[in-house]
């Protein structure tokens, strides 16, 4: 099969499905091939911009953009972008019924490790400033839910010396669904609460709590679609404040966000081709022409005018690596990386570590340049993880990154 359309995206996590709609949205036929669904599902939904520099905490991430390396992804698309992609995703989210919030600087998330994590754009029932005006607080969980331990919650939380003189409580509500005969999750006991009888269970177990303590930390139970609509319900019939707490994957909050992403993939008429590999390009005087995957029966070929890849990194699948070598999937691009595998990471777990840094080096475009800076392939543009040069963990700058990327990637893509 061989098919044409305007603009191809490569991958479907936060670059990729932000690369499409943009494009889209400005009338672009856009195709996105995706094999599977990328981090977003396993994170937190909640946008990090930048909450370290050098290992130092940033409060206002605009203004720590220029104490970034000049080949870091932020000094090529700029403030600009970067706050019109957060702004763009905050309206999409609005308008799906999801109020993301954000203040001039970083604010923390609490999460189930006990740790308070720095982060821009959020969805509103995760803000956690309630907890500042308030002595008592109860942290919640749900029997058999294996991976939230108010205890430890409690104790991670009280070193911190804001939180230290705060009076916390644990509170176990009992767990519903015995029937699932394991361990229980956020995400089963989120999709039980978007019932209506999951619903009042979580209001008649949380009844007595609310009475004693004026703010709740809850995993993400809160329900999938209609997440917001359930926080204010439960925050204003208990009369408290309820905060979700970031858990780890699966995602809960990741879900809900691509959810609402692929309800606007839909709707801004992308053509989504999902469980498909792209393995290989065809590429003719510095232009790539084709992307090929694979299928029962054969192969299909995606011509377009213009390319965006946003494969994500080892773990998305657009970074594969041997001993002494590492590469780009599509294009097998060589990533500039020591042949000594040894020198990749550095001996201390939060050390400078090159791997966490590799990927395409591109340029103000987007574009991929090789050593000199001379564009590669003049139609084809890199986002999200598969772009070098950060370290998204060390930074707490992933969805940020993936977010401005994405946008930008999209934005000059329509003007070709
Ligand atoms: C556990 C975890 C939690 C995180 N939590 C947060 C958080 O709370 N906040 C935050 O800001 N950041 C967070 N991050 C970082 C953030 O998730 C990533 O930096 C960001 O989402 C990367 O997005 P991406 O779109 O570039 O790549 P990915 O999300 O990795 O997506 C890559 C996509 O490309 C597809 N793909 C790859 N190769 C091919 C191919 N050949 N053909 C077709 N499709 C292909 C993949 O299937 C996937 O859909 C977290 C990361 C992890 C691992």
């Amino acid at each position: 099969m061989n098919r044409k359309t305007d603009i191809v995206v490569v991958g479907s996590g936060i670059a990729g499905m932000t690369a499409a709609l943009t494009a889209a949205q400005s009338g672009k036929k856009v195709t996105l091939l995706t094999h599977g669904v990328g981090s977003l599902a396993i994170s937190s939904g909640s946008i990090d911009v930048l909450g370290y520099v050098n290992g130092e905490a940033v409060s206002d991430p605009f203004k720590a953009i220029s104490d970034l390396p000049e080949n870091h992804p932020y000094r090529l698309v700029g403030e600009a972008d970067l706050r019109a992609s957060l702004g763009w995703l905050k309206e999409l989210c609005g308008k799906a019924g999801l109020t993301m919030q954000a203040e001039e600087g970083n604010h923390q998330l609490v999460t189930v490790m006990g740790t308070l994590k720095p982060s821009w754009l959020t969805p509103i029932s995760f803000c956690a400033e309630a907890m500042k005006d308030v002595l008592r607080i109860a942290v919640v969980s749900v029997e058999d839910m294996k991976d939230v331990h108010p205890g430890l919650i409690i104790d991670q939380l009280q070193r911190y010396p804001d939180l230290a003189k705060k009076e916390f409580a644990k509170a176990i509500l009992p767990n519903p669904i015995h029937q699932a005969h394991r361990n229980v999750t956020p995400l089963d006991i989120a999709r039980y609460v978007e019932t209506p009888e999951g619903l009042q269970w979580l209001k008649d177990s949380l009844a007595p709590y609310a009475k004693l303590y004026p703010v709740l930390l809850l995993p993400p139970i809160l329900g999938m679609k209609h997440s917001q609509k359930i926080w204010e319900e439960l925050c204003a019939s208990l009369k408290t404040r309820i905060v979700e707490m970031v858990s780890i994957p699966p995602g809960v909050a990741g879900l809900r966000l691509r959810e609402i992403m692929k309800k606007a993939l839909n709707e801004a008429g992308v053509y989504l081709v999902e469980n498909t590999e792209v393995t290989k390009a065809e590429v003719e005087q510095g232009a790539c022409k084709a992307l090929t995957t694979i299928a029962t029966g054969g192969e299909n070929r995606w011509e377009a005018d213009s390319f965006i890849i946003a494969t994500g990194g080892l773990l998305g699948g657009g970074i594969g690596t041997a001993p002494g070598k590492a590469w780009e999937t599509i294009f097998k691009l060589p990533l500039d990386m020591p042949e000594n595998t040894e020198e990749w990471s550095s001996p201390n777990i939060f050390g400078n570590s090159l791997f966490a840094k590799m990927g395409v080096k591109v340029n103000e475009a987007l574009k991929p340049v090789d050593a000199e800076g001379n564009v590669i392939f003049n139609n084809v543009r890199f986002a999200g993880r598969i772009v070098g040069g950060y370290d998204f963990a060390a930074e707490k700058s992933g969805h940020g990154v993936a977010l401005a990327t994405g946008w930008h990637a999209g934005m000059l893509a329509v003007k070709e």
